[in-house]
């Protein structure tokens, strides 16, 4: 079974294990670029280093990072004039040196992110839903822009948003491969990530979203549990832009293109016109809960 999975960081990934563990599953896993950065004069690639760290079973205890991850060069660097708010664990500025270094080479954020992947033992194929310039911003109800790290890591994502666009999106082409994948595949999941933040990105790329548009059976499996996100603000930033509460702005934010629609047993009472309605443990935390759920989830589909 060809499965192709829209993805931000953290609840992306975790869905992605489960998929992944499937032995009839088939998995691209297709991943926001719209938090990437530079840092500390690296490129920084959050969500496609979460989804590989999470596949490898090498995430941090909090879903990102690496696991047992030291801050021995944040700690040094920290004794420069330099902003520190934005702290990466030894191992992983590993990961972004060797980015940095080949992108710097004239490699494709596409095979840089193959060959962090096999490095890590990872076979699932994890694409960059672009290799160009896409960033994601927010605007403040005070009316400024500013970037998604400043907002997200730095500001905590303690302010209501009132807006968010996605700069470069339009010129952006899809990366390569990500076309392809999303068109061979049965099923299209978009996964239980923030959907302005981590999935707008991705849809916001045009022959992204064409695809996406054109396939007959996109299922989404929703981030919130009792209409709250497990983590982050994707409830705050749903109802912020002028969504409706609950898994119905969820819905609403993917504005027609869900068929089919995972919900915890904890939010049934939800109503949601226009898609199918599954209800499934939506907790996938661990590894067996999130292969648990990926088998129900193609059983019921
Ligand atoms: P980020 O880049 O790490 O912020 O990544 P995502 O957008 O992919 O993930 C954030 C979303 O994942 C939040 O809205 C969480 O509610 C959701 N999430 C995290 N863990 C789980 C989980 O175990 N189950 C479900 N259903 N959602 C989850
Ligand atoms: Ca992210």
């Amino acid at each position: 079974m060809r499965t192709a999975l829209l993805s931000g960081g953290v609840g992306g990934a975790r869905l992605a294990r489960g998929l992944a563990a499937l032995p009839e599953v088939d998995l691209s896993v297709i991943v926001n670029v719209g938090d990437d950065a530079e840092i500390y004069g690296l490129y920084v690639s959050p969500d496609l280093d979460t989804v590989v760290y999470t596949l490898a079973g090498a995430q941090g205890p909090q879903g990102w990072g690496v696991a047992e991850d030291t801050l021995t060069v944040m700690g040094w660097l920290a004794g420069f004039p330099i902003d520190t708010d934005f702290a990466i664990g030894d191992r992983d500025l590993a990961t972004n040196l060797f980015r940095t270094e080949r992108l710097s080479r004239g490699w494709g954020l596409a095979m840089v992110t193959e060959a962090i992947a096999s490095g890590l033992g990872v076979a699932t194929q994890v694409l960059p839903a672009s290799e160009q310039k896409v960033r994601t911003q927010v605007k403040l109800a005070d009316g400024g822009w500013i970037g998604f790290q400043e907002y997200f890591v730095t500001r905590g994502h303690r302010d209501d948003i009132e807006d968010v666009r996605f700069a470069g999106a339009d010129q952006a082409d899809a990366g390569p491969g990500v076309i392809e994948a999303i068109e061979a595949a049965d099923i299209l999941v978009i996964g239980p990530s923030n959907p302005p933040l981590s999935i707008w990105p991705v849809l916001a790329i045009p022959d992204v979203a064409r695809a996406v548009g054109a396939h007959g059976r996109t299922v989404g499996v929703s981030p919130l549990i009792g209409g709250k996100a497990l983590k982050g603000p994707a409830d705050r930033v749903l109802r912020s832009l002028g969504f409706a509460e609950g898994n119905l702005g969820v819905v609403e934010a993917y504005g027609g293109l869900l068929h089919d629609f995972f919900i915890d047993p904890i939010d049934a009472s939800d109503e949601m016109p226009g898609v199918k309605v599954h209800v499934t443990d939506l907790d996938l935390q661990t590894q067996e809960a999130a292969t648990r759920f990926a088998r129900q989830m193609l059983e019921a589909l």
